[in-house]
């Protein structure tokens, strides 16, 4: 069964129907254990994606503050190999990069096939953000989400799996953890006095995921909302999808490399036939 909760396309979403303590039952140790399995299994697809080259891996990370994106991204990365991975932050706009279409910085960003880069937010911002804090007019924010689909669709089309997660944390956790930064000095420097203020803007936030999460899940690229109260069930959900996404193209990419393989040792029979010997080396 899926940890995450797919939105259907064309559903509706209330994230208030939506728990974001679940955990399926699960103890903390079974999770640590099914993890591990999971773990060794994204490592090992990642790698016959690298090899292949065919397919490319976009995993986008979207939610509020304290949401833990940090910690998943860490935590999905110590699986792969970081030589064929890499993570994209979005931060506020530069001043160049405001002068230009808000996907310009963005598809720049995209990973080329064979390659995963994991978005630590992403456009989803230029559609939520900038919603609940008025900083650019309806009439610019309305048509994005439509041209956030067509471009996650142009990604799709050109063999990329699309992976996008809303990591799900209550009000009060958020508060736990906000305050738990308080207390730790080792973890002080984390704090933001703007991350208070943005608990002000709650509903409005909810409100403006809750329309992303509904207008941008389609076939292609769908949302996937994960529960992250418990930070071992969130990094077990995504890395459980994340797993589901790739399996599908195992086999193509197996069959691809062995065709390769069988080239590359046709090749080389054909020279030993010719008279090529093997250096010492090999
Ligand atoms: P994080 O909170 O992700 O650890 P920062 O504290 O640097 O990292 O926050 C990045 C900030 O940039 C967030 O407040 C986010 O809302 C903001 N941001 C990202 N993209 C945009 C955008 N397109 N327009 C406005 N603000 C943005």
């Amino acid at each position: 069964m899926a940890y995450a909760h797919l939105v259907k396309p064309g559903s509706k979403v209330n994230l208030d129907k939506i728990d974001p303590g679940y955990h399926d039952g699960l103890e903390k140790e079974a999770a640590f254990e099914e993890m591990a399995k999971i773990g060794e299994r994204i490592g090992e697809l990642q790698e016959l994606m690298a090899a292949a080259s065919q397919t490319a891996l976009l995993i986008i990370f979207q939610g509020r503050d304290t949401s833990g994106k940090d910690g998943a991204i860490n935590r999905i990365l110590s699986y792969v190999n970081v030589q064929t991975a890499r993570v994209a932050a979005f931060k506020v706009p530069t001043e160049k990069e405001r002068g230009h279409d808000f996907l310009w910085r963005v598809h720049m960003e995209t990973p080329a096939r064979g390659g995963m880069t994991v978005f630590n937010r992403s456009h989803y911002e230029d559609v939520v953000v900038v919603r609940v804090h008025d900083l650019i007019p309806k009439k610019v924010w309305k048509p994005r989400y439509d041209q956030i689909n067509e471009f996650e669709q142009l990604l799709v089309s050109s063999n990329t799996v699309v992976l996008k997660f809303y990591l799900h944390i209550s009000k009060e956790e958020q508060e736990q953890r906000l305050l738990e930064r308080e207390k730790d000095a080792e973890k002080a420097w984390k704090l933001s006095i703007g991350d208070w203020k943005e608990r002000d803007f709650w509903d409005k936030y909810t409100e403006a995921y809750e329309d992303a999460l509904e207008k941008c899940s389609t076939e292609g690229a769908p949302w996937r909302v994960i529960s992250a109260n418990h930070k071992w069930f969130r990094d077990l959900a995504i890395a459980q999808a994340i797993v589901h996404a790739l399996e599908p193209h195992e086999a193509g990419w197996r069959a691809h490399l062995e065709s390769l393989g069988k080239e590359e040792r046709a090749l080389l029979l054909d020279y030993r036939k010719a008279g090529g010997k093997p250096t010492k080396a090999e």
